[in-house]
C-alpha cells in the first residue's frame, strides 16, 4: 500500500538515523516505515503513494487553521519577497510580542526563539538565574522537548519507544530534575519539603498532552500555584500545545491560573520553526542584554515565522473562532463515545478544546502510571485500521489528537464511521484473545 514511502524510507535509513527527523515519525510502534507526506491542504494530509487522509496531527499542533491556509500562504510569498532573515530587529517582532502580550495574561515580557524545546530550556535558564537555585521539579509523562533536564521520565516519542532516561544526560543533570507524579499535589509538597531552599521552578504541562490526554484535576494548578508562591519557587507553564489552543488565552486564561513564566510553540508560527518564552517582567528582565542570563539566536525572531504566527492569531482573534471549533471536537468526541459504547469497547476519552485522546484502558487515567497500563495491542489494531480508512491520527496513544479549524461537517462524519469499524476490529481483536 506504501511503496514509494517504502523506497524514501530505505533510502532515508541509510544518511538520516532512524531515517527520520524526529523519532515519532517513524511510526515504528504501529508500522515498519512511516509514510512519506508529500503535500496537504485544509484537513487533509496526501502521501506519495497517493492515499489522502483526514489529518488529526496537524503537524502536533501547530495546524489549528488547516494546511495551506491561503492568507498564510501569501504572508509568506510576501514577506519572503523582502528578505528571509536580517539578524536585525524588525517591526513584525514588536507586533509578535505584542499580541502575545496582550493574548496570555502572565506575560509581561517575552523573547522569541525557534522551538519549543529551546523555549523551555531557555526558561529554565532564567528560573535558575532569577531564583540563585538549580533543582526542578517535572511531572512524570510531561514532555519538555528534548534539553537535558527534561529527558528524565518524559512522555511523546521517549515513552512511546520505551527510553525515557536518555543516554547522554549527565547523573549531575539528572540529579537536578526531581519527577513526580501528575495531578499529585502531596508528592509536590513533599518534594518542596524534602529539597527546601534549592528549588528553581515546577514545570508542567497545564493540560498534559505527552502521555495521551491527560487534564489536570480540578484543585491540581491552583494547588501548584499555591504551593510555588509559597515556597519562593517559580511556576513554568509550558503552553507549547495549549497555548492558543484551548482558547485565545491558552490554559492559563482558561484554568485562570497566572504562571510566573510560560513556554510556547507551534501555533504561534503557524508551521513554521518557532518559540517563545515570556512572564513576569522583573523575570524576564534578567534577560540579556537587559540582565545577566544569556540567551540568544541567529534566527530568533525570524520575519518569515513572524509573519505567519501574525497572520495566524489575526485568525484565531475572530469572534466565535474557537467557539466554532470546539464544537467540532465535541462532535467527534461525542462520535466516537457512541462508537465505543456500541462496540462495547472500553476507552478512556479525554478532551478539552480542540484537543481529544483515547486510551484503550478499563480506568480514568489521570497520570503516567495509569497512561501505559493502556492497551497497546488494541491501539494498534486501531490505528492501522484508521489510516487504512483514510483517518490519520498520531501512531501512539501517548501523544494528543488535534481538530482544527479546517474540518468541516463531513469530515467528522466520515471519521466517526471509520472509528466505528476500528473499533469493531478491536472488539473482535479481543474476542479472538
Ligand atoms: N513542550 C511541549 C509541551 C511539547 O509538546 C513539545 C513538543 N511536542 C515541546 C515542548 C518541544 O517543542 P519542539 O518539538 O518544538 O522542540
Amino acid at each position: 500500500m506504501y511503496p514509494k514511502s517504502q523506497k524514501l524510507f530505505l533510502q532515508a535509513e541509510k544518511i538520516i538515523p532512524g531515517g527520520v527527523n524526529s523519532p515519532v515519525r517513524a511510526m515504528k510502534t504501529v508500522m515498519d516505515q512511516p509514510i512519506f507526506i508529500e503535500r496537504a491542504k485544509g484537513s487533509r494530509v496526501y502521501d506519495v503513494d497517493g492515499n489522502s487522509y483526514i489529518d488529526y496531527v496537524g503537524s502536533w499542533g501547530p495546524l489549528i487553521i488547516g494546511h495551506a491556509h491561503p492568507q498564510i500562504i501569501e504572508v509568506i510569498a510576501k514577506t519572503a519577497a523582502n528578505g528571509t532573515s536580517f539578524g536585525a530587529p524588525t517591526a513584525l517582532e514588536n507586533e509578535m510580542a505584542a499580541l502575545i502580550v496582550e493574548a496570555l495574561p502572565a506575560v509581561e515580557m517575552v523573547r522569541m526563539v525557534n522551538s519549543g524545546t529551546e523555549a523551555v530550556m531557555s526558561a529554565l535558564r532564567v528560573a535558575r538565574g532569577y531564583t540563585g537555585r538549580s533543582k526542578i521539579i517535572k511531572f512524570a509523562g510531561c514532555y519538555h522537548g528534548h534539553c537535558d533536564s527534561f529527558l528524565i521520565k518524559a512522555g511523546s516519542g521517549a515513552a512511546t519507544l520505551g527510553c525515557p532516561d536518555s543516554p547522554g544526560v549527565t547523573e549531575g543533570t539528572a540529579g537536578d530534575t526531581i519527577i513526580v507524579p501528575y495531578n499529585d499535589l502531596d508528592a509536590v509538597k513533599e518534594a518542596l519539603e524534602l529539597y527546601a531552599g534549592t528549588i528553581a521552578a515546577v514545570i508542567v504541562e497545564p493540560i498534559a498532552g505527552n502521555m495521551g490526554l491527560v487534564l489536570p484535576q480540578e484543585g491540581f494548578l491552583e494547588g501548584l500555584r499555591d504551593l510555588t508562591s509559597k515556597n519562593g519557587v517559580l511556576l513554568i507553564f509550558d503552553e507549547v500545545i495549549s497555548g492558543f489552543r484551548v482558547g485565545y488565552g491558552g490554559a492559563q486564561e482558561y484554568y485562570q491560573i497566572k504562571p510566573d513564566l510560560t513556554t510556547l510553540g507551534k501555533i504561534i508560527g503557524g508551521g513554521l520553526p518557532v518559540g517563545a518564552y515570556g512572564g513576569r517582567r522583573e523575570i524576564m528582565e534578567q534577560v540579556a542584554p537587559c540582565g545577566p542570563v544569556y540567551q540568544a539566536g541567529t534566527l530568533s525572531g525570524n520575519p518569515l515565522a513572524m509573519a505567519v504566527g501574525i497572520e495566524t492569531l489575526k485568525i484565531l482573534k475572530a469572534p466565535g473562532f474557537y467557539e466554532k471549533l470546539n464544537a467540532k471536537r465535541e462532535k467527534l468526541t461525542s462520535g466516537l463515545a457512541k462508537k465505543a459504547r456500541d462496540t462495547g469497547i472500553s476507552i478512556q476519552l479525554g478532551a478539552v478544546g480542540s484537543m481529544f485522546g483515547t486510551f484503550f484502558n478499563l480506568n480514568p487515567v489521570k497520570d503516567f502510571a495509569g497512561a501505559i497500563l493502556s492497551d497497546s495491542s488494541a491501539f494498534k489494531i486501531y490505528f492501522l485500521n484508521l489510516l487504512k480508512q483514510g483517518i490519520y491520527i498520531a501512531p501512539s496513544q501517548f501523544e494528543t489528537g488535534f481538530v482544527s479549524a479546517a474540518h468541516n461537517d463531513e469530515d467528522i462524519e466520515i471519521t466517526v464511521t471509520a472509528v466505528g469499524q476500528a473499533f469493531q476490529a478491536v472488539s473482535n481483536h479481543y474476542e479472538q484473545h
